[in-house]
């Protein structure tokens, strides 16, 4: 027997996921969809879905709300997206939730979708949900780095578990951080081989900028006109040809900085200009070759220009009324 949403016994939060993804589809198909997902999770002892039944849990899930919208829904993954999905990528569970499981397999059925506007994924990808946030430091090799929930490879993607940042309350969240993570993972697919990318050399302000935009994380980054104003009072500091020693210090600002940039040259160049700096990446020409032959300006004079706009917007704006300083969340 169905039930409708609303007089379902109290539900896993893998059903309210699939409910509210399922939010403008045909109720009836959705909630179906819905419904097998949890039977999945209920017929094993431990709750824990293996990766064969997530994906086809997923699958169906999409397939309920594709084929039962009365209209396009806009959020849901379509059924070409599920099918995609199994073909592009992995979730691997060490230790997560099946809540957590299933958050991020459908969050990356849509991250797949955002992040190759820059090119398709060639090598599926692996998602490793880790349960702490130490599981994810020491995977990804890293240390003191409380904000980071994520780190991207060639063909590999570590994650702190949803549920351990809220991220399971917000799965809009988890989809923006995997388009971000996603996006560095296309890049490095598209400028090298397994064995090779690691030795492409990228400024932090490029690869970082490259995957806040696209991830549309402007909301979480200076604006420019507060950008400005900090570059007018650190005549010194380069957050972009010094990204990686301001890094730890001034990570707002390092992100800040490469996001603006990134918008910049997008609005100069657009996506073609950009595929170009990655085309000549791939052909090893080195990254200030790859960027002044793809843009027709070298990197750093594209960058003075770019600080020079921002000073000067920020002084013309510094006559009127003062711009509280905002300190944004980073994802990593
Ligand atoms: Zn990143």
């Amino acid at each position: 027997m169905f039930c409708a949403p609303e007089c379902a016994p109290p539900a896993y939060g893998a059903v309210e996921v699939a409910v509210k993804k399922c939010q403008r589809g045909q109720r009836d198909g959705c909630t179906a969809a819905a419904l097998h997902v949890r039977h999945g999770m209920r017929d094993h002892a431990t709750h824990m879905l293996t990766r064969a039944r997530l994906a086809a849990a997923a699958l169906l899930l999409a397939q309920g709300c594709a084929s039962g919208a009365r209209q396009p829904a806009t959020r849901a993954p379509s059924a070409q997206a599920a099918q995609q999905a199994q073909r592009l990528f992995r979730v691997t569970s060490l230790g997560a939730s099946p809540e957590d499981e299933v958050v991020v397999h459908l969050s990356a059925m849509e991250a797949v979708e955002v992040a190759q506007r820059w090119g398709g994924l060639r090598v599926p990808v692996n998602l490793r949900i880790h349960p702490t946030h130490q599981g994810l430091e020491e995977a990804s090799r890293q240390s003191n780095v409380p904000w980071m929930r994520g780190w991207a490879r060639f063909d590999e993607v570590e994650l702190e578990a949803p549920s351990r940042w809220g991220g399971d309350r917000a799965p809009q969240n988890v989809t923006e951080l995997l388009s971000h993570e996603l996006t560095h993972v296309v890049m490095y697919q598209r400028i090298g081989e397994r064995d090779t990318w690691m030795h492409v050399q990228i400024p932090l302000w490029f690869r970082e900028g490259m995957a806040s935009v696209t991830s549309r994380q402007g909301y979480r980054r200076m604006t420019g006109e507060q950008l400005g104003t900090w570059l007018r009072q650190h005549p010194s500091d380069d957050p972009w040809l010094q990204a990686d020693a301001l890094a730890h210090g001034a990570q707002p600002v390092v992100y800040g900085a490469a996001h603006r940039a990134f918008e910049r040259l997008l609005a100069a160049h657009g996506d073609e200009g950009v595929g170009r700096v990655l085309d000549g990446l791939r052909a090893e020409l080195g990254f200030d070759r790859a960027f002044a032959d793809g843009v027709g300006v070298e990197p750093q004079a594209f960058l003075a220009n770019f600080r020079r706009e921002l000073e000067v917007a920020a002084g013309a704006g510094a006559r009127g009324p003062a711009v509280a300083a905002r300190v944004p969340g980073q994802q990593g």
